[in-house]
């Protein structure tokens, strides 16, 4: 199986959302005034599938390339090389209209909501804007819509000529959440959602993600380094490691039997709700490798705790059994 492998699916008669194949994304980085620019590989040969109302989690250490593969998916930034289709349609080197149509399948909600809330507009401004710039709607009907929308995540419809400042931050991430439902996606990728919010509100958003994506048949792809929130909202699971795919796996795959060293570090670090079933912290040691210079080989072989010979020079492919994918030399 290649590296760029995909994952057969129970679902496979659901037409997928979104069908990525081989996708890369460098940068050119300035190196300094005396070096010539260095290119670093955020993202190496990923592939995916999802179908609506699932949600692939993807993990991973900081630098990892979790968020530029969300920006890929989202449409933010095109990519380098590979295909992307979104909703049927591949959008590799589509531009202009096309792309702006195309948009509106997809949206992304990021960790802090004041990136998609104008602090000086009204929460109904915000609200309304995509229908806008987007829809031929009446300014009765996108008043409707923003309403609407705001009731359904658990707000008021006072709440509508408010201000973002006026809100805590769970009601502000799920106003942010309210924005991105206005043109009604198919998929939605959210970016450490819930990582600046307080434990306590954590979970009532997790929850209204989870009752939205049945009422709107949404796809989530959720970017996240918290397992234990991964835990709760995943249907699957890809482990990023400098780019690439480590490990993917049905969510209860991994957390049960991690196959891949580096997911079983991750899970390690990870409390677990069940006191007697505690797990041996395996820590990792040294940084995660500069992506101007990746190690040869297995790229986590510095870092790995069970590395043998063969890593150092022979980089493993992911593969695997059908319902899961390891790179790793010493994967069942
Ligand atoms: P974090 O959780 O810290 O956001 P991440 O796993 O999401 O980390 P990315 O932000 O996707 O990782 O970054 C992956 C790699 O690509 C990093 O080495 C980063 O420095 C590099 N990178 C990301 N965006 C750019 C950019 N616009 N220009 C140059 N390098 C970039
Ligand atoms: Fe560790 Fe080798 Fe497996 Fe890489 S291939 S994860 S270095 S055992």
């Amino acid at each position: 199986m290649s590296d760029a492998a995909t994952l057969p699916r129970a679902e496979a008669a659901v037409t997928p959302v979104i069908e990525a194949q081989d996708l890369v994304k460098t940068y050119e980085v300035g190196r300094g005034l005396f070096s010539p620019p260095g290119v670093v590989r955020a993202v190496s040969g990923i592939s995916l599938s999802l179908a609506p109302r699932r949600t692939l989690a993807v993990v991973g250490e900081s630098g990892s390339g979790k968020s530029t593969l969300g920006r890929m998916l989202a449409l933010i930034e095109p990519p380098t090389g590979g295909h992307l289709a979104i909703d049927g349609v591949d959008v590799t080197g589509v531009d202009g209209a096309r792309l702006k149509g195309l948009r509106r399948s997809v949206q992304m909600v990021f960790q802090n909501p004041y990136g998609s809330l104008n602090p000086r507009r009204t929460i109904r401004a915000s609200l309304e804007e995509p229908l806008l710039v987007n829809t031929d709607l009446t300014p009765d009907q996108r008043h409707a819509r923003a309403v609407d929308m705001l009731t359904r995540v658990g707000l008021r419809p006072e709440h509508a000529e408010r201000y973002p400042h006026m809100f805590s931050g769970g009601q502000r991430q799920r106003i942010a959440i309210a924005r991105a439902l206005m043109l009604r996606p198919k998929i939605i990728v959210l970016d450490e959602p819930v990582s600046a919010l307080d434990v306590s509100v954590r979970a009532q958003v997790l929850n209204l993600l989870a009752d939205l994506q049945q009422e709107f048949d949404l796809a989530y792809v959720f970017v996240s380094h918290d397992l234990s929130v991964v835990r709760h909202i995943a249907d699957e699971v890809m482990v990023m490691y400098l780019g690439g795919v480590v490990e993917q796996a049905p969510k209860e795959a991994i957390f049960a039997d991690p196959r891949h060293p580096y997911t079983k570090a991750l899970l390690s670090a990870t409390p677990v709700a069940d006191p007697g079933r505690k797990r041996d912290r395996i820590v990792l040691t040294g940084e995660l490798p500069s992506p101007f210079a990746p190690p040869p080989g297995c790229v986590f072989h510095p870092r790995c705790p069970v590395a043998i010979d063969r890593c150092r020079v022979e980089k493993p492919v992911l593969a695997g059994d059908g319902t899961r994918l390891t790179a790793c030399h010493l994967a069942p």
